[in-house]
């Protein structure tokens, strides 16, 4: 495996790997655990202890079956403990864009299941008691008359072909009120998306799979999957389970192991900064909204409970990172506040996201006792918790949701092995240009 530059290896092998405000500001509730030695048995044993495996995990324990969970870092490591905590409605894609690819039965559906994510994200913490800041109200914002327009086209539709009338339009005065910043448009307000802290949810469903009887080794990367007798075996450089079924849940971390998710979902790296805490009389995000922008390289943003300004701006698809990662984003934090230039920035950070050529998540059983979800393209903190069940639920023979979910086209990045990191780096950089154009 010669692929030591990803993004996704630097964050995961780094010890020196920024320290994230999320860390900082969640109490883990449950012990360290102790790498996998030696060769156990289990039901199921998944791989990675983020959103995805960490909620198949407490769905399968629960259920009662034997789960390991083998985590090559700690939980949290990943992206599910350092994003920007935006809880998003819907995919990557527009509905109109979704029907025309997939047809109006697939399109709707897809739509149903969003929603049905949001509103289970939410009744996991209620159920599970995890306070995790959960705050609602989520501001889209066009950073060009054209894409206000398309905004507004897509409310427009989405009230009359699904009923989904729940955003409020923004004007442009009522924007800049509501973000504190004249940049944009207008945009559209969405009460039933939001932010939480995304570590404190983490650790919410850790806690609650270990409760139920789930098995978390930390430390304890995954170096070859394969098949012993009937039985399927995950294998560490110290220990082997053998099971029934591997979940893989690595995501943008997941590197080496298997050649067909890797060959659909890339790593990249996207980049956050936490802020000392604003005045109380701050005009930035008066009412704790958290936003995002029209941008294709994304600004998003939001208020902590304590008043600190969470920003993420500026990704990176090349296999190198910024050296100076609080640079990078307060680049493109001043261009928004620009009283904030000069902002003491407590933290700073990145993390690999797994983002798919389509945008759509990458849901499959890759042979038998082997499934994969990854590639949220961004959107993982609703999807990928709901993706952990849906796996699940193949597991225990229930098949909820699979058909269409499965169905998602999700093609190999052109390039193969060799030439998809240039590929990448060269179309991913010819849209983000254009997000400098009116
Ligand atoms: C900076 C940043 C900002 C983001 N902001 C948002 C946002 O605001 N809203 C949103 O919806 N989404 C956002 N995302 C995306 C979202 O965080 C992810 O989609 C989601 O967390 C993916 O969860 P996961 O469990 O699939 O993967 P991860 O949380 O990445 O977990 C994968 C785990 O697998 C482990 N692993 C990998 N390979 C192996 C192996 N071989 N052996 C053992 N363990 C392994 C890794 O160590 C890691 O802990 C952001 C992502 C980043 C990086």
């Amino acid at each position: 495996m010669t692929v030591v530059h990803s993004p996704s290896r630097h964050v995961c092998s780094a010890a020196s790997a920024p320290t994230t405000w999320y860390h900082a500001s969640a109490r883990r509730p449950f012990a360290r655990s102790i790498p996998l030695i030696g060769e156990t048995t289990a039901d199921v044993v998944i791989i990675g202890a983020g959103f995805t495996g960490v909620s198949a995990a407490l769905d399968l324990a629960k259920a009662g079956l034997s789960v390991v969970i083998l985590e090559a870092n700690e939980v949290g490591a990943g992206a599910s403990g350092r994003n920007g905590g935006l809880t998003c409605t819907g995919w990557r894609h527009d509905q109109k864009w979704l029907e025309a690819r997939m047809g109006q039965e697939d399109a709707r559906k897809l739509w149903l299941l969003a929603e049905d994510a949001k509103a289970d994200l939410l009744a996991r913490m209620h159920d599970f008691h995890i306070e995790a800041d959960w705050t609602p109200g989520q501001i889209f914002a066009a950073h060009t008359p054209r894409l206000m327009r398309d905004l507004d086209d897509d409310a427009d539709y989405m009230a009359r072909a699904y009923g989904y009338e729940r955003p409020r339009r923004l004007d442009r005065e009522q924007v800049a009120h509501a973000l504190g910043t004249t940049c944009y448009y207008g945009g559209w307000r969405d009460p039933s998306a939001g932010h939480v802290h995304p570590l404190k949810l983490l650790y919410g469903l850790m806690q609650a799979a270990l409760v139920a009887k789930a098995n978390l080794h930390e430390n304890s990367r995954v170096i070859e999957i394969g098949a012993d007798g009937s039985k399927r075996f995950a294998r560490t450089a110290n220990g082997r389970v053998l099971a029934e079924h591997i979940l893989l849940c690595g995501d943008g971390y997941l590197d080496g192991i298997e050649p067909d998710v890797e060959a659909r979902v890339l790593p990249i790296g996207s980049f956050v900064i936490a802020t000392e805490p604003l005045p109380a009389n701050s005009p930035i995000l008066p009412l704790h909204d958290s936003a995002m922008d029209t941008r294709f390289v994304v600004n998003y943003w939001r208020k902590t409970a304590d008043q600190r300004l969470i920003f993420g701006g500026g990704e990176k698809y090349t296999p190198s990172w910024p050296s100076d990662v609080e640079s990078f984003v307060r680049r493109n934090l001043a261009k928004l506040y620009p009283n904030l230039s000069d902002i003491q920035i407590t933290h700073a950070w990145g993390g690999a996201l797994g983002i798919t050529p389509t945008r759509l998540p990458y849901l499959r059983q890759l042979r038998a006792g082997v499934l994969s979800a990854s590639g949220y393209s961004g959107q993982g903190v609703v999807l990928a918790p709901y993706f952990g069940r849906i796996l699940a639920a193949c597991v225990l023979g229930q098949h909820r949701d699979y058909d269409v979910l499965g169905r998602m086209p999700v093609p190999h990045f052109p390039g193969g092995r060799v030439l998809r990191w240039p590929l990448l780096t060269a179309a991913m950089s010819w849209y983000a240009l254009r997000d400098k154009l009116p």
